[in-house]
C-alpha cells in the first residue's frame, strides 16, 4: 500500500510503499477514504506531542472494512467506519472495566495501530463506528476528533433547555458547537474577533454575534451575559476574559492546548456560582450522536477537501492559521 508518514519532526512528510497491513486478534483492515487533519496533527508535526517515529499520522480516519481478524463480530465486511484517536483498552484496569478507555495506560490508538494517512489502516473493531447510510466521507471524517472533542464540549455544559450558549472561537471545532447548541434550540451567541466572521456565524444558526473590542466579558455582559460558553480559543487572556461574561451558575468549558494558565475572580466565583470545566472527549456516545446529527443534516461540517498527497501543504495551511474551519485528505 502507499502510505504518508512522518519520519521526522517539522520535516515534510513523506510517501511510501509499504506492505499491505494484516489485521491481528480483535482488529479489522480499513480501506480509507478520507482522513481529517487535526489541529493536534500540527502539533505532532511540530514535535510538540511526542510520537514514536517513523509513524504513519492521522486519527480522523474513515472507510470501509475489507479484512476481519480472528474473532472480530461487531464489525462486518463492507461496513463503513470510522476511528476515534481511543480504539481499545487493556480490558483489566480499574478505567476498562467502567468503560473509560480513555484512561487507561495501555490503550490502542492509531500510534499504536498506524493512522489515516494511507491506503490501508488497522484499527481495533471495538473502536470502529458505523456510518448511517448516506453520510458522505468527507463530511463524517473531521467528526473523529473535530466533531468528537465539540459534541462533547457542548454536554459537559450539562445545557438546560433555554440557556443561552455561547461560543468563543468559531474555526475547527466552534462552528460544529455553534450548529449543535443551535440544533439543541439555545440561544447561541458567536464570539469572534474578526468582523468578517459575522456572515459566516449568522449563516451557520447564530442569533447573535460579538465582535470583540476590548474585553470580551465586558462586552457579553452589555448583551445580558450568558449561562454557557463553549471555548475554542486559544488565547488564554480571552479565555480569563470571557469569565466575566458569565451570568449566576454559568459555566466556561476550556477544550484548548495551551502552556499559558486561565485566571479567574474566586469572588465573583464565589459569589456567582461559575465554574469552569475542562473537556476533551469525554463520553463515547458523544462521537455517535454528533455522527447522527451530520448524518441528519441538522450540522454541517465547514470542510477544504484536498488529495493525500497534499498533506504537506495542508499542514503547513493548518500550522499558519489558514484553514478557516477544517481540512480533510481523500484516499479515492
Ligand atoms: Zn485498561
Ligand atoms: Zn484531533
Amino acid at each position: 500500500m502507499k502510505a504518508t508518514l512522518m519520519t521526522a519532526i517539522k520535516q515534510p512528510l513523506v510517501a511510501r510503499d509499504m506492505p499491505d497491513p494484516q489485521p491481528g486478534p480483535g482488529q479489522v483492515r480499513i480501506r480509507l477514504h478520507a482522513t481529517g487533519v487535526c489541529g493536534t496533527d500540527v502539533h505532532i508535526w511540530h514535535g510538540e506531542l511526542p510520537v514514536p517515529l517513523p509513524i504513519v499520522p492521522g486519527h480522523e480516519p474513515v472507510g470501509e472494512v475489507d479484512m476481519l481478524g480472528a474473532g472480530v463480530r461487531s464489525v462486518r465486511i463492507g461496513d463503513r467506519v470510522g476511528v476515534g484517536w481511543f480504539q481499545a483498552g487493556c480490558g483489566r484496569c480499574v478505567y476498562c472495566q467502567k468503560k473509560q478507555v480513555k484512561f487507561c495506560a495501555e490503550s490502542k490508538t492509531w500510534i499504536t495501530n498506524g493512522g489515516g494517512y494511507a491506503e490501508y489502516m488497522i484499527a481495533e473493531a471495538e473502536g470502529c463506528t458505523l456510518l448511517p447510510d448516506g453520510l458522505e466521507w468527507v463530511a463524517a471524517a473531521p467528526l473523529f476528533c473535530g466533531g468528537f472533542s465539540a459534541m462533547s464540549a457542548y454536554r459537559a455544559a450539562r445545557p438546560l433547555a433555554g440557556e443561552r450558549v455561547a461560543i468563543l472561537g468559531i474555526g475547527g471545532l466552534g462552528h460544529l458547537a455553534l450548529q449543535i447548541a443551535k440544533a439543541m434550540g439555545h440561544p447561541v451567541i458567536a464570539i469572534t474577533n474578526s468582523a468578517d466572521k459575522q456572515r459566516d456565524a449568522r449563516e451557520m444558526g447564530a442569533d447573535e454575534v460579538l465582535i470583540v473590542k476590548d474585553h470580551a466579558g465586558r462586552e457579553l455582559q452589555e448583551m445580558g451575559g450568558t449561562d454557557v460558553i463553549l471555548s475554542f480559543s486559544p488565547s488564554m487572556k480571552q479565555n480569563s476574559q470571557a469569565m466575566e461574561g458569565l451570568r449566576a451558575g454559568g459555566r466556561l468549558v476550556t477544550t484548548a492546548v495551551s502552556a499559558d494558565p486561565i485566571q479567574a475572580d474566586p469572588v465573583q466565583m464565589l459569589f456567582k456560582q461559575t465554574s469552569i470545566i475542562g473537556s476533551a472527549q469525554n463520553d463515547p456516545a458523544d462521537l455517535i450522536d454528533i455522527v447522527r446529527l451530520v448524518a441528519d443534516g441538522k450540522v454541517r461540517p465547514r470542510l477544504e477537501t484536498y488529495r493525500i498527497d497534499e498533506i504537506n501543504r495542508v499542514l503547513i495551511r493548518l500550522s499558519e492559521g489558514k484553514v478557516r474551519h477544517r481540512a480533510v485528505v481523500t484516499q479515492s
